[in-house]
This record gives structure tokens, C-alpha cells and sequence, in this order.
């Protein structure tokens, strides 16, 4: 990877989806940069053509930065089912259809581990899996990765979070990320457990870009 920069001033958060911008703002709120979100500033939606997940958040953290010559931070993310050779893997999004339909995108999923004859819990392990990537408008670029590993339930608990929330519940919990409060699915240490694959991935980023120490309860 290249050497690492840290990350301040005003930042784009480059994603168009609300439950993520959320969180992202939670993550950088301590750290004192200036989250600015790439809808807010009109910024079109670039085609996601990458092959991997790392490959997607790099188009999208470069087309936020250079369009507006601040660094740019982007996140792709996905659920990648054991039982369904990693599906929907990067269709993760298009699965809920434009309508962004995940109660539909649940069920797609359900009635293929049934059609796979997955019913056990072992047989539904699934991981979340984000890829997030700081861009600079000089071409500089850092990428981080963080998964959380968990078996899918059915039917899908809980109000909480979004997309696939309601049936994930992540390995060492009885609850599913819709019964978690976001503190308890994406804080930080000291005060949350770093548990979603976005929260992991930012705890390698906050290390590289701000400088930040967690212990390793963080990494669990
Ligand atoms: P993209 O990263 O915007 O291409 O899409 C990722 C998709 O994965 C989202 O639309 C969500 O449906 C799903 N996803 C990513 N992270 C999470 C999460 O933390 N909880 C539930 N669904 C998620």
C-alpha cells in the first residue's frame, strides 16, 4: 500500500445511500474533519464497473474527489452467502430492485438457501464484508477492509439498521444487527465493540489516516 496520509479538513463522504452516509458520519465525527455528503454537493452516481468490492469503492471515492478537489471517502459493501457460492456478493444492491426493496431482497435470499437446502444454521453463514477507500484529487489512494461473519435467520427480527439488518445475526450475539442499537452494531472502542464490517474496516482506516490507537477488543 502506499504511504499512509492523514485525512483532514473537509471530506466527501461518497455515498448516495442514507443508512450508510449515516454511519460514516459517526464514524468521522471524532475525528475533526469536515463531512460534506456527495448528494448534498449534486455529485452524480458513477457506474459501478469494478470486479471486486475494493475495485468499486476506488471508482467511487476517485469520482467524488476529482470532481470536487477534496480527498473523498467511499465504502462498498456487500453480504456474501456461504451456501450461495457468495451471493449476491456485489449484486447486494440490486437485489432489492430500483424500488430498493429489502424485505423483497430478504426473501430472494431466503428462498434460495431454501432451494439450496440450507436450514441448519451452519448451512446459512454469511459474512458482511466493506471495502472502504480514501482518495485524494492527486491520484493518492489508501484501501481498507473489514468483514463481520454471522448466520442469517428467518424471519428477519428487528427495526433497526438497514438493507439485510433484520437477518443477520453476527457470530457471538443472539440478536440480529435490526435488534442492535448502532452504537452496539458500528461504535467504536472504548464504547462499542467495532462489530460491523464497516466498523472494522474504519478502525484499520482511523489508525492509518488519523493516527488513532484501539486496543484489541476492537478487533474481535
Ligand atoms: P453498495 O455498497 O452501495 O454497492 O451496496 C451495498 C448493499 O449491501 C447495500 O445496499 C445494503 O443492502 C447492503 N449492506 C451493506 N452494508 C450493510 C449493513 O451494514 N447492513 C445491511 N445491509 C448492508
Amino acid at each position: 500500500m502506499a504511504e499512509s496520509r492523514r485525512l483532514e479538513g473537509r471530506v466527501v463522504i461518497a455515498t448516495h445511500n442514507a443508512g450508510k452516509l449515516e454511519e460514516m458520519r459517526g464514524l468521522l465525527a471524532p475525528y475533526g474533519v469536515e463531512a460534506v455528503s456527495a448528494g448534498d454537493l449534486g455529485l452524480p452516481e458513477p457506474e459501478e464497473t469494478g470486479l471486486t468490492f475494493g475495485e468499486n469503492a476506488r471508482i467511487k471515492a476517485f469520482s467524488a474527489a476529482k470532481l470536487t478537489g477534496l480527498p473523498a471517502f467511499a465504502d462498498d459493501s456487500g453480504l456474501c452467502v456461504e451456501a450461495l457460492g457468495g451471493a449476491p456478493g456485489l449484486y447486494t444492491a440490486r437485489w432489492a430492485g430500483p424500488e430498493k426493496d429489502f424485505m423483497a431482497a430478504m426473501t430472494r435470499v431466503e428462498e434460495e438457501l431454501r432451494d439450496a437446502d440450507a436450514n441448519l444454521p451452519g448451512l446459512r453463514r454469511a459474512y458482511f464484508i466493506s471495502a472502504l477507500c480514501v482518495a485524494w484529487p492527486d491520484g493518492h489512494a489508501e484501501d481498507f477492509e473489514g468483514v463481520v461473519w454471522g448466520t442469517l435467520v428467518w424471519p428477519p427480527r428487528g427495526p433497526a439498521g438497514f438493507g439485510y439488518d433484520p437477518m443477520f445475526q453476527p457470530d457471538g450475539h443472539e440478536r440480529t444487527f435490526g435488534e442492535m442499537t448502532g452504537a452496539e452494531k458500528h461504535g467504536l472502542p472504548p464504547l462499542g465493540r467495532g462489530l460491523s464490517h464497516r466498523a472494522r474496516a474504519f478502525i484499520s482506516l482511523a489508525e492509518s489516516c488519523f493516527g488513532a490507537r484501539f486496543d484489541e477488543r476492537g478487533r474481535d
